[in-house]
């Protein structure tokens, strides 16, 4: 082969792309209950806009970015994520004087240079979605409701919530202090160079897989040392989802390595947590649209990684084969049958999804074809019997003769059955 895919990417073909079909739909129809619109960004950004969002000294930005000069010498970077865009979109748009919250939703490819392993990629798909607009508890509630709804749309059964707070930046700053001295007192565990990384941001410790449980566990959390008005809002969240009766699991360590978070953050897991990555990341993030010139104004939201979810789906995989594909194959027997091999899928495609074999190829061998494609019906056009279709049913091996005007009658007539059936 003379080229094959970069490392790290993928291609989604047949069958496989019916399964990413079933699930946007899941998370468009979800979206559209909530009331949350689209928006399309650019993949391309100015390589600042991450660097202020993200944060310079996350791993996203200090590592993993595709970012290079084009032509005219500027820096771009392919979007590591979406958040920054949309608000970067928000502000263009003059959203931020509309009133009230704007509720946006997103799908598309991101980029990041990481080392590509299982649930790993450096082009990968998120689906998300943000409310720009209020700090109120409820619309956490809200957002974290919309995951549960979409996972439920696309076939997860159990999901666990993981829920903190990380507190706004009032709260952070002198708690990073106190828990970058206590990251120091274990200097000899953790090492110097690890202790510089952490220096800017102590908070990524608990993220970091190079500790186990105990260090983590010795160290204090940003929860007991959170402001009234964080605290307050926390205790809120989690008060109406107890009322709500959504079930999450408070941990104390969780935190996202994404710098613009404050207050509300959350990941969603499915079944048993073990080692599994995350398949949803989102929170707060009540300063960023004053972080990119706009008004103070806050907003939460929320993404899902949908490799990660569609790996964890086998079953939904299944469904989604076998709701994909044709219900008419037209066989075109030989060439002088073409024309009215060619009505006839004109006609059918009114009645459902159609194929037609151009391949020239044997009757049986088109047939065989249909079988492999899991049609229901196989019509075939032969010039032998002219002005005649046979209809095969092809589960149940029945063949039935229809004159070629009579064939939409016959067909609707047979879905009828079907259904009074099932
Ligand atoms: P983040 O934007 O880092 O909060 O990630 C949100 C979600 O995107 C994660 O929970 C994953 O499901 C997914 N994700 C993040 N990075 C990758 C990656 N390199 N490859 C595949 N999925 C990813």
């Amino acid at each position: 082969m003379k080229y094959s895919r970069l490392r790290g990417t993928q291609d989604i073909v047949p069958p496989e792309i019916e399964t990413w079909r079933v699930v946007e739909s899941a998370f468009q129809e979800t979206f559209d209950r909530f009331g949350y619109q689209g928006i399309r960004t650019p993949i391309i950004e100015p390589t600042d806009l991450f660097v202020r969002a993200v944060g310079e000294e996350s791993d996203i930005v200090s590592k993993e970015m595709y970012t290079f000069e084009d032509r005219g010498g500027r820096s771009v970077t392919l979007r590591p994520e979406n958040t920054a865009s949309v608000i970067r979109a928000y502000l263009e748009a003059g959203m931020h004087r509309w009133g009230g919250i704007q509720r946006l939703c997103y799908f598309g490819p991101m980029f990041r240079y990481d080392r590509p392993q299982a649930g790993r990629y450096r082009q990968f798909h998120q689906v998300g979605a943000e409310a720009i607009g209020s700090a109120n508890p409820a619309l956490d509630v809200e957002m974290i409701q919309v995951v549960i709804e979409a996972m439920e749309r696309v076939g997860f059964k159990s999901i666990d919530i993981r829920l903190n707070s990380v507190g706004s930046e009032v709260s952070r700053r002198p708690y990073r202090k106190l828990l970058l001295e206590a990251i120091r007192d274990h200097g000899d565990d953790i090492g110097t160079d690890a202790l510089e990384r952490y220096t800017n941001n102590p908070m990524r410790i608990f993220d970091s897989k190079d500790y186990g449980d105990k260090l983590k566990q010795s160290l204090p959390v940003i929860s007991d040392h959170l402001v009234d008005e964080d605290s307050e809002h926390f205790a809120r969240v989690c008060a109406l989802l107890d009322e709500t009766g959504v079930a999450y699991t408070s941990d104390p360590h969780l935190v996202r390595g994404l710098d613009y978070y404050t207050r509300t953050v959350f990941e969603v897991y499915h079944g048993e947590r073990g080692a599994q990555s995350a398949l949803c990341g989102g929170g707060r993030y009540d300063a960023l649209v004053e972080e990119c010139g706009g008004p103070s104004t806050p907003a939460i939201g929320f993404s899902v990684g949908l490799e990660r979810l569609i790996a964890a789906l086998p079953h939904e995989r299944e469904k989604a084969r076998a709701t994909g594909g044709v219900t008419y194959y037209v066989v075109c027997a030989d060439e002088g049958a073409a024309p009215r091999a060619l009505r006839a899928a004109g006609v059918l495609r009114a009645l459902g999804n159609t194929e037609i074999d151009l391949s020239g190829r044997s009757k049986k061998k088109q047939l065989q074809a249909a079988e492999k494609k899991h049609a229901r019906y196989a019509i075939v056009a032969d010039s032998a019997s002219a002005g005649r279709l046979t209809v095969r049913n092809l589960a149940l091996r029945r063949d039935e003769d229809v004159s070629d005007e009579a064939l939409a009658v016959y067909l609707e007539a047979e879905r009828r059955k079907e259904g009074n059936e099932t």
